[in-house]
């Protein structure tokens, strides 16, 4: 431990700690905009500068570390005067669009501009209009704010492995741009939406679909229904100031009702579907010869990742489609016959965390019934903003239920939300149906937490069954590179793009940087989703009543072949990169 003085403060700090820690811990704020615990530790920007006695000139205060006896100063005139500067250089080349941008409230440039009083911008000058890229279904790039702090670069590059995007150029030309300046499209993108999450302003952004809901359910000849990812519920509230972790399952479920749809069902009955599925294919898999280890495909983000990088890896991947792709299949045929509605009418509207289901939606072989499975995918923050333009004061809403009969799901279903959850699930179904005998032990503890890589033997009444969890595609790309070399020993697979699963998928609330380096956001909304599965009458997917019935009535045996008709897919090698003839 070491004692340092910040503004004739004592406080005690682990020796390693930059300033920036340490004087959190007395709650003395100091701005930052590049810094990103974890991700973009550079001191770039220059918007937490701090003087050090005994040091020449200012410092950066996130990555300079404490010495014991160290004296810092965080808020001299000098150093107020030198962070202005930098925030004036900012928004001297910034396009100041706040009332039509996304990022309108939430964003920490704004945040910064208001904190700092800004009411002329001293060095405003030549500006340059740059392009705007939304060619892709997912995401789009306004490089007009940027401000060039390089977190999504790093996002991509050092979490995902992936560098998608880059700095290019120098001085006033600097931007942050892809191979060949190609749309995000063309490149080997994979649309997990991770660059968003750490953007700080409105450069980043999903696809907008709200327009498109909109307008569906102003149309009278149109039945629009919806369904909602396990993760929203454990997100959406962060949007209305609710505690990070409060299932708002209930008011979300009202909400969607004053909004005008048709019917409000859970995605967690398609993610039952998709563990039943799933499961049986495994067994299948494992007793016959199949392609092992076979990996999960509910995560589209994923998927993109393996066939733009391992193509020939394609058949481990399961044929399962993910849950909102099969609970849409299923509600424009086996609901769509039952309720005597035209399947053609019915526009599915699918709210997801996640961006690349947005992509996922637009795939070949996802429409099971010869109609889209999902008509548009609406992400928790689109969901939020088409709550706060109905005016609907969320907060106060009265809880309710799902509609019958697609509103029963399980607990396993819920956990689908977090990283080890589709594989606990799957766990849970496989034991039983391998065993044929029934368990009551249903917590696979090996599989939960919040390492990037879990490795686990599950031991199903004698027989053991190896399997390996990937949280983040920089982990993903670990695994498969094992498996490329045959040095793979497990049986199954799971794979989520995002570091930590769905509750911190692209599409999730934003929170702010020092919100990341201060509160274990993962935990508290996956946390949130296993008190769900917990408090859950259900916890076996092949145990969903919902889920019995259609089989027996309507799909056949699971794995059977009108199950393969609606509920699978298959998948494509992709071009890294698109370049024009
Ligand atoms: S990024 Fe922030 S400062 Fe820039 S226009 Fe959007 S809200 Fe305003
Ligand atoms: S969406 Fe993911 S892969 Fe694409 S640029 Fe952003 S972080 Fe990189
Ligand atoms: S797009 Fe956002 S995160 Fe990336 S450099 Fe620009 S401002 Fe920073």
């Amino acid at each position: 431990m070491v004692n340092v003085t910040i503004n004739n403060r004592q406080v005690e700090v682990e020796e390693g700690s930059t300033i920036l820690e340490a004087a959190r811990k007395l709650n003395i704020e100091i701005p930052t905009l590049c810094f990103l615990k974890g991700i973009n530790e550079v001191g770039d920007c220059r918007m937490c500068v701090v003087e050090v006695e005994g040091m020449r000139g200012m410092t950066p205060a996130c990555i300079t570390k404490v010495r014991d006896g160290m004296v810092v100063h965080t808020a001299t005139p000098k150093v107020l005067e030198a962070r202005s500067v930098v925030l004036d250089l900012i928004l001297s080349n910034h396009d100041r669009k706040c009332l039509t941008c996304t990022r309108n409230g939430n964003c920490e440039l704004q945040r910064l501009a208001q904190e700092f009083n800004v009411d002329e911008i001293e060095f405003d000058g030549e500006r340059v209009e740059k392009k705007i890229d939304d060619l892709s279904p997912s995401i789009v790039r306004d490089n007009n704010k940027c401000i060039l702090c390089r977190r999504c670069v790093a996002a991509c590059k050092n979490v995902q492995g992936i560098g998608a995007i880059d700095c290019a150029g120098r001085g006033f030309s600097s931007s942050i741009s892809t191979y060949k300046d190609l749309s995000l499209n063309d490149v080997n993108c994979t649309f997990c939406g991770q660059c968003i999450e750490a953007c700080p302003v409105g450069a980043l952004k999903e696809k907008d679909s709200t327009k498109d809901v909109w307008k569906a359910l102003r149309d009278e000849d149109k039945y629009v229904v919806v369904q909602t990812a396990p993760a929203v519920r454990v997100g959406l509230g962060e949007e209305f100031g609710m505690e990070i972790g409060t299932n708002v399952a209930g008011k979300m479920v009202t909400a969607l009702r004053l909004l005008g749809f048709d019917k409000v069902f859970d995605t967690n009955t398609g993610a039952d579907f998709t563990i039943v599925e799933e499961g049986t294919e495994f067994i299948e898999r494992a007793t016959n010869g199949g392609t092992l280890p076979m990996i999960t495909s509910c995560s589209p983000g994923w998927v993109r990742y393996m066939e733009l990088n391992y193509p020939e890896l394609i058949p481990h991947l399961s044929t399962c489609k993910s849950p909102h792709q099969m609970f849409g299949a299923i509600v424009k045929s086996w609901y769509a016959e039952k309720m005597g509605i035209d399947p053609s009418k019915i526009y599915m509207v699918s709210v997801m965390p996640c961006i690349a289901k947005k992509f996922e939606r637009t795939r070949d072989d996802m429409q099971g019934t010869g109609f889209d499975d999902v008509d548009a995918v609406i992400t928790t923050r689109e969901l939020a903003r088409m709550i706060k333009q109905a005016h609907i004061e969320f907060t106060g809403l009265e809880d309710s239920g799902f509609d019958d009969p697609m509103g029963e799901a399980t607990g396993a279903a819920a956990i689908f939300g977090t990283t080890g959850g589709v594989m606990e699930a799957a766990l849970r179904t496989v034991a039983e149906k391998v065993t044929g005998k029934t368990f009551d032990k249903l917590d696979y503890e090996a599989v939960r937490g919040e390492q990037g890589i879990k490795r686990a033997s599950i031991n199903l009444d004698g027989k053991e069954v190896k399997v390996v969890v990937a949280s983040g595609l920089k982990n993903a790309q670990t695994i498969l590179e094992e498996i490329k070399a045959g040095k793979a020993d497990y049986q199954f697979v799971e794979i989520m793009a995002c570091p930590g699963g769905c509750v911190m998928g692209g599409g999730q609330p934003i929170r702010s940087s020092k919100d990341r380096a201060t509160i274990d956001i993962r935990s508290k909304r996956a946390g949130a989703l296993y008190t769900i599965d917990e408090a859950s009458t259900l916890r076996k997917s092949h145990e969903n009543p919902v889920l019995q019935a259609i089989y027996k009535d309507y799909l056949g045996e699971a794995g059977g072949h009108k199950a393969h008709e609606l509920l699978h897919t298959s998948y494509v090698a992709r071009e890294k990169y698109k370049l024009e003839d």
